[in-house]
């Protein structure tokens, strides 16, 4: 070994976060110590692929070391254990990098996720696996060397800072990296091979380089006596006399050797090669975990192959719960490993699968795709498109297998439906598939969720259209007055409270050839019962011709128009928006969006239709003073309070609530008959409400 503590050694201090991670990760009782093996081998692992994947481009890059490998060499003299890979290897700045001054990501959330007392063997998935070496290690040596730069060796006891060292004198590894633990004192156990062989199956048997342990071997071996003074080749140790026995010829011994070899302790056969129906769970669950660092098992897997004018073989899995930083917009998630003909080629193949199906992960391994294969050259490759078009088909098919179990579809809903719903708006030859994944809370579901399919075998005679209300909560849209009517008739409406709801509804359109109807849009038609309830409904809305009118005389462009409504029934009143433009919802959620282009607003907002009901007592009493005096002042301040409070209970929201909030300030000084002269400054369009008796009683009923 180097000695390190050489003259040029820089010092660099650890960035703030990781110094924090490592305090937490050395002063902490963890149960669950020995992942750290697991971890860098996860990375060795990952730094194979990286040149093997350069290599096919250009095989020189593996001339310094060509044999791809991991080594791990226990030491029980030194107490150290070693973990070399001949992967790519760190630069000097890489080093200084990558371990220790810049923090990932995830570095915080694992921190939080630790003191919410999550596992620790969940610190890979937030990318900072390496520090676990501190869970056993009090000291860490990583000498490193990189086809682009020469040999460097950095070394840390944790404790603020860390060292990187220019190695001239040490062992020259030709590319790859060692990492040298100086296990704690009451870390020894991982310097037995027993143990490394099991934690080897247990978390890394999948690993698709060769594992070698240096093992020690005792054999008996049999030599004649002259024999005996040749030099040995490759054994050393001792040589230990036990037996001796004469023959008729020559003398011969029985003696004990100690050897040293590399023995492998993984098996690389790739799983999917295994037929499916030999492949037991717990394989499974073992090979999720080795390919995606989750500390949980698997929600669930479709192992395939497909075969004819084109194959490959994939295995793909849903994960139990979304990652951290699903929709994180910087990191495109995609957890597809493409492999051609076993050979590992890339992470994160984007032409692979669609982004909404991001979450899904797995390994696909094609026969017909060249090795050679860029990233440039991807986007244009008929044969991925085939793929990729597979590969949806068959997480379609999983969905709903897991669909099958109802505890883990909810599960499955949870952390994923966005994804499914995104799915609905992005891909249109799949929609009509992926709408029989939605689930919705219902008027009619009670605490579960319903799916489209059961809503429609609900459907009451008559019933052509599936409702639906989109809105902030459920407890939003559950009372609203566009429920009204539709309840009454017994019609089911569907609640999609999800801000993405919005945009899938509006792609979706129609189901089981049904359309999708909102009950807050323009153009609600339901057909009535008898022929003489028509009539007398088309008589009521006549008569109250007159004071849509005037309602819309009153608030001017703050409408489009103002109509007798068919969908309330206890409510006075309420907007609705066109058909083809924005829900209040919508309008909600752009306004909430900071970057969007702000044109769009305008016309996509704002058409909305004042819905009046005729059967409401105080449109009727409305009806009766605007006829008696068009140029009633109380009228006028009336239309706007309705207009304000319909705007709340439809979902939209206050552009000037101060006013708002006057006007309701003077009915309740009129109700509990305050004097009006010290509210002064209101603004013109509310004039002084009269005080007469009839006042009280309408604030009554406004109540
Ligand atoms: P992650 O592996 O999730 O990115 P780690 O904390 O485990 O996070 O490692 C940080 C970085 O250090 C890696 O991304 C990689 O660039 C580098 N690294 C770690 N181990 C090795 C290795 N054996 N060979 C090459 N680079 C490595």
């Amino acid at each position: 070994m180097a000695d390190v503590q050489m003259a040029d050694a820089e010092t660099f201090a650890f960035q703030a976060e990781i110094n924090q991670l490592l305090s937490l990760i050395i002063n902490t009782f963890y149960s669950n110590k020995e992942i750290f093996l697991r971890e860098l081998i996860s990375n060795s692992s990952d730094a194979l692929d990286k040149i093997r994947f350069e290599g096919l481009t250009d095989k020189s890059k593996l001339d310094a070391q060509p044999e791809l490998f991991i080594r791990i060499v226990p030491d029980k003299v030194n107490k150290t254990l070693s973990i070399i890979d001949s992967g790519i290897g760190m630069t000097k700045a890489d080093l200084v990098n990558n371990l220790g001054t810049i923090a990932r990501s995830g570095t915080k959330e694992f921190m939080e996720a630790l003191q919410a007392g999550a596992d620790v063997s969940m610190i890979g998935q937030f990318g900072v696996g390496f520090y676990s070496a501190y869970l056993v290690a009090e000291r860490v040596i990583v000498t490193t060397k990189h086809n682009d730069d020469e040999q460097y060796i950095w070394e840390s006891q944790a404790g603020g800072s860390f060292t990187v060292t220019r190695d001239v004198n040490g062992e020259q590894l030709g590319r790859g990296t060692k990492i040298t633990l100086f296990l704690k004192e009451d870390q020894l156990e991982y310097l037995e091979e027993r143990r490394i062989k099991d934690l080897v199956k247990k978390h890394s048997e999948f690993i698709s380089y060769p594992i070698y342990l240096w093992t020690e071997k005792t054999t008996e071996k049999e030599i004649s006596d002259d024999e005996d003074d040749e030099p040995k080749k490759e054994e050393e140790g001792a040589i230990e006399e036990v037996d001796e026995e004469k023959e008729t010829k020559s003398k011969k011994k029985k003696i004990k050797e100690v050897s040293h070899e590399w023995e492998l302790i993984n098996k690389q056969k790739p799983i999917w090669l295994r037929k499916p129906e030999e492949i037991t769970k717990e394989e499974y669950a073992a090979f999720y975990k080795s390919l995606t660092n989750d500390w949980e098992e698997h929600l669930a897997v479709k192992h395939f192959s497909v075969e004819g004018q084109l194959e490959f073989k994939a295995i793909l899995f849903v994960p139990k719960r979304a990652p951290f930083d699903l929709f994180d917009t910087r990191k495109k998630m995609n957890n597809i490993k493409l492999y051609v003909r076993r050979v590992f080629i890339m992470d994160n193949c984007e032409e692979l699968i669609p982004e909404y199906l991001g979450f899904v992960k797995g390994v696909v391994d094609s026969d017909d795709l060249p090795l050679n294969i860029s990233r440039e050259t991807l986007q244009q490759n008929k044969i991925l498109k085939v793929i990729r078009k597979n590969l949806v088909k068959k997480c379609i098919e999983m969905f709903n297998e897991i669909a099958e179990n109802k505890e883990d579809y909810n599960k499955f809903y949870e952390a994923f439906s966005k994804n499914l719903k995104l799915g609905i708006h992005e891909d249109s030859q799949n929609r009509a598939k992926l709408a029989d994944l939605l689930r919705y809370h219902s008027t009619k579901s009670g605490d579960e969720l319903t799916s489209l399919k059961d809503y429609v075998t609900r459907m009451k005679e008559g019933q052509k259209d599936i409702y639906y209300i989109t809105g902030e909560s459920k407890k939003a849209v559950e009372n609203s007055p566009f429920l009204e009517r539709l309840k009454k008739k017994g019609y089911e409406v569907l609640y999609m409270v999800d801000a993405i709801d919005e945009y899938a509804v509006g792609q979706l359109k129609e189901y089981d050839g049904k359309k999708l109807v909102s009950a807050t849009k323009e153009g609600l038609k339901l057909d009535d019962e008898s022929e003489e309830e028509k009539k007398k409904k088309e008589e009521k809305k006549k008569s109250f011709e007159n004071l849509c009118k005037i309602i819309k005389d009153i608030l001017g462009d703050k409408v489009e128009k103002v109509v007798v409504s068919d969908r309330i029934v206890d409510s006075p009143c309420c907007l609705v928006t066109g058909e083809y433009g924005w829900t209040a919802n919508m309008e909600r959620i752009m306004k909430a969006q900071a970057l969007r282009d702000s044109s769009m607003g305008s016309y996509m907002s704002s058409k909305k239709t004042m819905e009046i009901n005729p059967d409401n007592g105080i449109m009727e009493e409305l009806r009766k003073r605007a006829e008696a005096d068009k140029n009633d002042k109380s009228v006028k301040d009336l239309v706007l309070l309705l207009f304000e409070t319909a705007l709340l209970t439809s979902g939209f929201s206050l552009e000037e609530p101060n006013t708002f909030a006057a006007r309701i300030h003077r009915m309740l000084k009129l109700g509990l008959s305050i004097d009006e002269e010290e509210t002064g400054g209101d603004d013109a369009d509310m004039p002084a409400l009269e005080e007469d008796a009839t006042e009280e009683s309408k604030m009554e009923e406004v109540d």
